[in-house]
C-alpha cells in the first residue's frame, strides 16, 4: 500500500475530513505549536482536517477560527469566515472574530480580564494552496505570495511567543520569504512533514516565538540601568521591553549591544 492510501485510509477510519488532517499532527509533534486553551487561526482551512486536528488540541477551553475560499461544514467549536485572505475586508473580519471569540473567552472562564486590541492568538497555521496549474514558477510564485498574506496577517494577530506555521511550494522565492519571516520570529524552521506525498514539493515554514521587542539582535544603543536582577545583571528597559545587561549597576547609563531577543525579555552587553 503506498504511503498516500495509508494517510487517506487513516483518515477515513479515524473521522478526518481530509489526509491534511496528520500533516498538522506532524509539524505539532516536532514543533510544539498548540496546547490546551490555545486561540489557534487556520488559513486555507476547507474541508477542515486541520481544523479537527486544532479543535482536540486546545480542547474546550480553547478558541479555534478556519477561513477559507469555500465553505466549511460546521465542526463543534469551530468558528468559520468564508472569504479571500489576499482581500483586507476578509484579513479585518477574521482579525475581529479573533477579538471576539477571545474576549468571549475569558468573561465565560470568569477571569474577567480584558485582552489587549491586538496579538490574541498564539498560533497562526496556513495550509492555503492556490489551485495548481502545472506550470512550476507560476505555482511557486502564488503560493508564495499566500503564505506571505498569512505571514502578515500573522503579524497582526499572534501575542509575544506565539507560533507561525505556512505551507509553500518550495522554489527561488523560498529563502527570502524563510528570511522575511525570520526577522519577526525567535527562529523558523522548514519541516516536510512524512504525511506530505514524496513527489510534493511542499514544505512548511515553522515559526516559534513571536517578536514583537522594539530592539533586534546586533542593535547599538544607549540605556538608563533602572535596576539589578536577582541574577545580578543589570535591567533596561527599551519602550517598556526588559533588556538583561550584565556587568552594570543601578543608575548607570551604558551603551550596549543586543545579543539576544526572546518574546519577553533579552540580553544584551556593554560596549563602553
Ligand atoms: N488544511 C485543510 C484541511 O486539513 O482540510 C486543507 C487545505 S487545502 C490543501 C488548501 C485550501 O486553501 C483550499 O481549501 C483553498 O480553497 C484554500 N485557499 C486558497 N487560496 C485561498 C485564499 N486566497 N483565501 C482563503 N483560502 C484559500
Amino acid at each position: 500500500m503506498t504511503r498516500k492510501d495509508d494517510y487517506y485510509n487513516r483518515a477515513k477510519q479515524e473521522g478526518y475530513r481530509s489526509r491534511a488532517a496528520y500533516k498538522l499532527k506532524q509539524l505539532n509533534e516536532e514543533a510544539g505549536l498548540i496546547s490546551e486553551g490555545n486561540t489557534v487561526v487556520d488559513l486555507g482551512a476547507a474541508p477542515g482536517g486541520w481544523l479537527q486536528v486544532a479543535n482536540e488540541l486546545a480542547g474546550d477551553s480553547g478558541t479555534v477560527v478556519g477561513v477559507d475560499l469555500q465553505r466549511i461544514k460546521p465542526i463543534d467549536g469551530v468558528e468559520t469566515v468564508r472569504g479571500d485572505m489576499t482581500e483586507d475586508d476578509t484579513r479585518e473580519e477574521v482579525v475581529d472574530m479573533v477579538r471576539e471569540a477571545d474576549q468571549r473567552e475569558a468573561s465565560e472562564s470568569g477571569s474577567g480580564e480584558e485582552r489587549p486590541a491586538s496579538g490574541e492568538a498564539d498560533a497562526v497555521v496556513s495550509d492555503m494552496a492556490p489551485n495548481m496549474t502545472g506550470e512550476y514558477s507560476l505555482d511557486h510564485a502564488r503560493s508564495v505570495y499566500l503564505a506571505r498574506m498569512a505571514f502578515e496577517t500573522s503579524l497582526e494577530l499572534l501575542a509575544p511567543g506565539g507560533d507561525f506555521v505556512a505551507k509553500v511550494f518550495e522554489g527561488p522565492d523560498t529563502d527570502d520569504l524563510r528570511a522575511d519571516i525570520d526577522e519577526e520570529f525567535e527562529y523558523v524552521r522548514t519541516i516536510h512533514p512524512k504525511a506530505s506525498r514524496d513527489s510534493s514539493s511542499e514544505l512548511f515554514m515553522v515559526a516559534k516565538g513571536r517578536l514583537t521587542a522594539p530592539v533586534r539582535e546586533g542593535d547599538q544603543l544607549e540605556v538608563d540601568i533602572e535596576d539589578v536582577g536577582s541574577e545580578g545583571d543589570g535591567i533596561a528597559k527599551v519602550e517598556g521591553y526588559t533588556l538583561f545587561v550584565s556587568g552594570t549597576e543601578a543608575g548607570e547609563t551604558v551603551e550596549v549591544r543586543v545579543t539576544d531577543v526572546k518574546p519577553r525579555f533579552g540580553f544584551a552587553e556593554r560596549v563602553d
